[in-house]
């Protein structure tokens, strides 16, 4: 980390993950195979979709969905943003 990060930085991630492995045992250990920094954030776009159809503005039958398309930012917000594109398919698509 030493290498690639401001002293600054590596030395608070230092502090901060001796800190973190009181409290977690294993966290820090010889066996780790790497620790390091998410520096992205999620999608910097979204694509545009209806509120109540979840489809496309524009291009019918295309349902953005997840972080890729710009709703999600995580794995449980993906999950539910999948959940409901689903039952706006089932909705469309099946009448249920
Ligand atoms: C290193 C890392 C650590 C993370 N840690 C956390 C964490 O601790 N907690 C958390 O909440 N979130 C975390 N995330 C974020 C989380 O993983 C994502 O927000 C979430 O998985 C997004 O789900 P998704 O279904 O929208 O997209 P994805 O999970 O990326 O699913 C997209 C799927 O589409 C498939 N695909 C792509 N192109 C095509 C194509 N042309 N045809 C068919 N299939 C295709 C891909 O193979 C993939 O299976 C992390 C992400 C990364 C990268």
């Amino acid at each position: 980390m030493a290498s690639i990060l401001p002293p600054s930085v590596d030395q608070r991630l230092r502090t901060g993950i001796t800190e973190f492995a009181r409290s977690m045992k294993g966290y820090l250990t010889n066996e780790a195979v790497m620790v390091g920094v998410e520096s992205r954030t999620s999608s910097p776009i979204r694509i545009p979709r209806d509120r109540s159809t979840f489809q496309h503005t524009t291009v019918r039958g295309l349902y953005p969905c997840g972080e890729g398309a710009g709703y999600a930012g995580g794995i449980v917000s993906a999950a539910l943003d999948g959940q409901n594109v689903a039952r706006a398919i089932a909705v469309t698509y099946a009448g249920s």
